[in-house]
């Protein structure tokens, strides 16, 4: 086979568009050019609809986990209380961020593979005594490939505190709705190799008037992520306050074009039919899901195989098929197999990952299966078309 080819099926990094390599391939200009502003500008405004977001959207040279450190460092100072829903690896990792930077952290632990209900997150939070700065949620988990009620959550935390509800939103942001003012969000992060089909290196933060006067004011000790310093230099000169990704800025420029002309309802409907199209087609096969339908995400599926086979299964479909998948990852590690559809994907190439299962099913079981999983999710295509 050409071993060239990528089939990559990781909840991040993701494929990028040729095209989006295309532009990141434009000739290098000074960040302290006349260009440079101009192209800033034009990427911060656009994403504004994929954050559902009323300010322009900081860019941070940094992986996802740079946007997650810069929202807790300019909004929390040692010794706040914060509430940190914690539903899988991602979650565990905000509050380990915090942590870090002395806050209080308190865990509201769900169980993983579920959604923290929004009468848990009340309860929680009435039944605190102390006062809540901030609520932390991740929107889609990535380990348990679950999507939570981000708009119920934040409906909770204003009704019942004062606290920002702060969001990661690194893995489904730019294949799901967003409304950051609807839904009480104070600030939405995001990163670059999840659903917006570009390379690691890009962070994103979105942030509300409200978030961003609580930022003026909080003293704790930052730098390179004290998003002050970026909010002045895009004001006073469509600038970045330290040297930008300026070719990963052209890629992102080029994957606000494409949103635009697909447009972003498409895209939105692209991912939940990619979604349905996948766990049908893993249904077909009588393999288990870790997740129900009513909160699986529509960037990425967890698989969990009967008998621990997860491991070979993903094993075998990269060895022999050349797809690479993910695997379980913490208390899941070897319990399941994820496979992101999100970013530069289209139904053709859920049917491709699914004949790789269908055929590494076969090999492991002795099942004949062949044809099983893509039937059913032609079929799901087909009621879309
Ligand atoms: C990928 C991911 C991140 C960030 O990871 P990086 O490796 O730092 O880019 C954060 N949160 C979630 C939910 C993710 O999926």
């Amino acid at each position: 086979m050409f071993l060239d080819k990528e089939y990559l099926f990781t909840p991040g990094p993701t494929p990028i568009p040729n095209r989006v390599n295309v532009a990141m391939s434009k000739p290098m200009i000074g960040h302290r050019s006349a260009e440079f502003p101009v192209l800033l500008e034009d990427v911060a405004t656009r994403l504004q609809p994929v954050f559902g977001s009323d300010n322009p959207v900081c860019i941070l040279s940094a992986s996802g986990t740079g946007a997650l450190e810069a929202a807790a460092v300019n909004t929390i100072e040692p010794g706040d209380h914060v509430v940190v829903i914690v539903g899988g690896a991602f979650g565990d990792r905000f509050a380990k961020i915090l942590e870090a930077h002395g806050a209080n952290v308190h865990r509201l632990e769900v169980e993983w593979g579920t959604v923290c209900q929004p009468e848990q997150l009340e309860d929680f939070i009435t039944s605190a005594n102390y006062q809540v700065k901030a609520v932390f949620a991740t929107y889609c988990e990535t380990s348990t490939s679950v999507i939570h009620p981000i708009n119920e959550l934040g409906e909770v935390t204003k009704r019942v505190s004062d606290a920002l509800f702060i969001v990661d939103g690194v893995s489904c942001i730019g294949g799901v709705p967003a409304d950051m003012a609807g839904w009480n969000i104070d600030i939405l992060v995001s990163g670059s190799q999840k659903a917006l089909m570009l390379p690691p290196g890009l962070a994103f933060v979105a942030v509300s008037d409200h978030a961003k006067e609580v930022m003026k004011n909080n003293k704790a000790a930052r730098f390179y992520f004290d998003l002050n310093r970026y909010f002045d230099a895009y004001e006073q000169k469509k600038s970045t306050p330290f040297t930008p990704a300026v070719s990963l800025i052209y890629g992102a420029q080029e994957v606000c074009q494409m949103i635009e002309e697909e447009g972003l309802d498409n895209v939105i409907k692209r991912h939940d039919l990619l979604k349905t199209m996948t766990r049908e087609g893993i249904k077909a096969l009588d393999i288990p899901l870790l997740t129900s339908d009513e909160i699986a995400s529509p960037t990425v599926t967890a698989v969990k195989p009967e008998n621990g086979k997860a491991n070979e299964m993903k094993k075998m479909i990269k060895d022999k098929f050349n797809i690479s998948l993910a695997g379980g990852q913490q208390k899941l590690s070897g319990e399941i197999f994820r496979i992101g559809h999100m970013g530069y994907c289209t139904p053709y190439d859920v049917l491709t990952v699914l004949t790789a299962v269908e055929m590494t099913v076969k090999a492991i079981d002795g099942k004949d299966v062949l044809g099983a999983a893509t039937k059913r999710a032609q079929e799901v295509w087909s009621e879309h078309v």
